[in-house]
């Protein structure tokens, strides 16, 4: 195990942000892990767990510990006729855990092909995708208490997963390490055809779905053809997450703006699409300094070259103002600010 010192940082964030980690490490195993606690960079300084960094965004230098998760392997754990019950290792890429199962024609993760990053983030914000989310195919989440090294098995329930949300990203904050994941997928056919824009590209693109790797290779296209792609401009995705309102809420914002798209959520909730609330108040496609909102995509924040990350918390901070002034409503950033 090599603890590096004041370690760049641009590479291993989607963003591309140039911000340097006082001390940085990368563990492979379990063992590493146990090692790293009993260090002093472990125990004197705040740590922070990174996968692919496609959910960050350094907003300075950190000044402590860097924990690059590298914790690599997939296994079948049981199967039956109906299903697979499968266990993945927090390091490895999280779109290479979906081509692992639809090359097994298993169903449950295909619409959340080609999202960035590591499965061990992936219940942080119980990643959602073209009609599905994590939670709808996780068993439990093994995860190390930071403070006394002990493994904890983590049901679905404790998870407590919500829209982009679980224990982890709030209650649990910092204090687990999520060292690996289990699934539970299906051998019978289960299309989730529930999002209008995939079925729409399957129709438009004359394809019947005879397996999960014709929905897979969909939502790949689809995200190709709308989102911008880090390597070419640096982003983390989405920043901000979408809005839920109440019905009374709803009927004062369409009094101002009746073309307010919406849609019906449980209990009486309402969601408005954050990217409208950006597009509407004018912020799509503007550039600001090396910053800018992306010209297909109002809710990805980019960096256009050389931007310090605190200029994006900037630009972030002014949209935030700017559609709380318009529309009453208050964004809340997806991405992880550190
Ligand atoms: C182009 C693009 C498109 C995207 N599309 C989607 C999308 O459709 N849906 C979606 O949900 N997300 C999307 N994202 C966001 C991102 O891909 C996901 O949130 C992903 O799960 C982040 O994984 P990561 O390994 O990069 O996490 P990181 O960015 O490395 O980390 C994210 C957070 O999780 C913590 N963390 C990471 N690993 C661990 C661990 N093992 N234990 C404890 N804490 C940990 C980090 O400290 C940080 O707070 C997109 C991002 C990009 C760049």
């Amino acid at each position: 195990m090599n603890i590096n010192k004041n370690y760049d940082l641009s590479k291993l964030n989607t963003f591309g942000i140039a911000a340097k980690a006082k001390f940085f490490v990368e563990v492979h195993n379990e063992a590493e892990f146990k090692e790293l606690l009993d260090s002093t960079e472990f125990k004197n300084n705040q740590r922070l767990f990174l996968g692919g960094g496609s959910n960050v965004l350094f907003t300075k230098d950190f000044d402590g510990l860097v924990i690059l998760n590298k914790l690599k392997g997939i296994e079948i754990l049981k199967e039956d006729s109906e299903s697979v019950v499968i266990k993945c290792l927090g390091g490895e890429i999280w779109h290479d855990l979906v081509v692992f199962a639809v090359e097994r024609g298993l169903w449950g993760i295909e619409n959340l092909s080609l999202i960035p990053g590591t499965v061990g983030a992936a219940p942080m914000q119980n990643i959602g995708a073209y009609g599905a989310e994590l939670k709808n195919v996780i068993e439990n989440v093994e995860a190390f208490d930071i403070a006394t090294g002990e493994k904890k098995i983590f049901s679905k329930e404790e998870c407590n997963f919500g829209y982009r949300d679980s224990v982890f990203k709030n209650k649990l904050k910092d204090k687990y390490f999520i060292s690996a994941i289990t699934l539970k997928l299906s051998k019978k056919e289960k299309k989730n055809l529930t999002y209008k824009v995939l079925t729409d590209h399957l129709e438009s693109n004359n394809i019947e779905v005879k397996n999960s790797k014709h929905i897979s290779d969909a939502v790949a296209d689809i995200r190709r053809s709308k989102l911008p792609d880090p390597k070419v401009i640096g982003n983390a995705g989405s920043f901000f997450k979408n809005v839920f309102i109440t019905a009374a809420e709803l009927n004062k914002l369409q009094k101002k703006y009746p073309d307010a798209p919406f849609f019906k959520e449980e209990d009486e909730v309402v969601k408005i699409p954050a990217a409208w609330l950006i597009e509407k108040a004018g912020w799509k496609g503007k550039k600001v300094g090396n910053t800018g909102v992306h010209d297909k995509q109002a809710l990805v924040l980019v960096n256009h070259g050389g931007a310090e990350g605190e200029e994006i918390l900037a630009l972030a901070n002014r949209i935030i103002s700017d559609v709380k002034e318009k529309f009453g409503l208050t964004l809340v950033p997806e991405v992880n600010l550190i």
